[in-house]
């Protein structure tokens, strides 16, 4: 991309929010890795972000998107396109709640820059229960929306009652049934940008919540290594299958490339061990990937997503 002072001028007419340059990606990844960045663009607001698409799409220039990085591995060449972060997007609020009294589910509005975290407290603290199994999940709504976070029997398109989105320059409001979200992925294609989400929830006790949240959230300093740099599940699992028992079956626990290693506690997770690169994880996962197709004959799909000059 040409680095010069009047693109940056150019692409931020009219724009309300901050502009950052030659900036390293890997300070945005929970995996720490990564490589520079020309522009990262933080819209404060909707219409600022569809300007910016315009004028983007007007120079010529691509985007993508990023949010808390905590599902993405940056190459280490960096990025051509430009980047959006939607952190500025934090509103969160109930929706024309009527009252315990009312018998009806609770609604809430979440900007998808809003940590998924806060929007789980925020649920506990208020009594509302549906998102319990996200407890401990890092990133943000928006990621968790696009990529339909999930565990322990919940995933947040369970509980999505409407996107608002920008999709081809437009802004509108798409309704659940009209979304055909799967497993890790909320069924949005990759050029919709989600701005916020309503979400349905019953109401519980607040005890209850904090329990039933306090069981998930030992449960998962057990068995993920949720200290350490990682981007959480690598490779998606199969149908009805385990990636992580198949990666440990196939006698990858603790197997090293560079400063990459396969987590001896979950092997569905590669750690970055002080210096990785993204070439190291992108060989360890060739060779997973591998492994796994010569011993048990199925191909391993990523999670992860992966963006940058490869
Ligand atoms: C320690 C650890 C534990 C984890 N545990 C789990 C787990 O139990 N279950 C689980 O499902 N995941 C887990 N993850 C993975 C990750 O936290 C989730 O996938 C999270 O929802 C990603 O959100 P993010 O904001 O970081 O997205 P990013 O990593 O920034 O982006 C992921 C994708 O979402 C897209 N995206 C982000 N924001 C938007 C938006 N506003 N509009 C459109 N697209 C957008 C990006 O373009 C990218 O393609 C874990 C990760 C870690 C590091």
């Amino acid at each position: 991309m040409v680095s010069d002072y009047s693109l940056k001028e150019r692409l931020s007419e009219g724009f309300n929010g901050d502009v950052l340059t030659d900036v390293m990606l890997r300070d945005y990844t929970s995996l720490r890795i990564g490589g520079k960045a020309d522009y990262i663009f933080i819209p404060s607001d909707p219409l600022s972000l569809r300007g910016l698409i315009e004028a983007l799409a007007a120079a010529g220039l691509g985007y993508v998107l990023i949010g808390g990085g905590t599902n993405l591995l940056v190459t280490d060449d960096g990025v051509d396109d430009v980047v959006i972060n939607m952190k500025a997007f934090q509103s969160l609020e109930r929706v024309g709640d009527r009252g315990e009294d009312s018998g009806e589910d609770v609604r809430v509005f979440a900007q998808s820059g809003l940590s998924l975290q806060r929007l789980v407290s925020f649920c506990r603290e208020g009594g509302l229960s549906g998102l319990e199994g996200l407890v401990g999940i890092p990133g943000t709504v928006g990621g968790a929306v696009f990529g339909n976070a999930g565990a322990y029997g919940c995933e947040i398109m369970d509980v999505v009652q409407r996107v608002t989105v920008l999709r081809e320059g437009s802004i509108v409001v798409l309704e659940r049934e009209d979304i055909n979200a799967t497993y890790r992925s909320g069924g949005l294609s990759p050029d919709t940008m989600i701005l916020g989400v309503h979400i349905l929830l019953k109401r519980d006790d607040k005890g209850t919540l904090q329990e039933r949240m306090n069981e998930f959230l030992q449960m998962k300093k057990k068995t993920q290594p949720i200290g350490e740099r990682s981007a959480g599940c690598v490779f998606k699992n199969p149908p009805a299958e385990s990636a992580a028992r198949l990666i440990d079956e196939a006698g990858f626990k603790g197997m090293r490339v560079g400063d990459i290693e396969v987590s001896t506690l979950h092997a569905n997770f590669f750690i970055n061990k002080g210096q990785g690169t993204a070439g190291d994880f992108l060989a360890l996962m060739d060779a997973v990937v591998d492994g796994v197709r010569k011993k048990f004959g199925i191909v391993l799909e990523p999670e992860i997503g992966i963006i940058g000059r490869r």
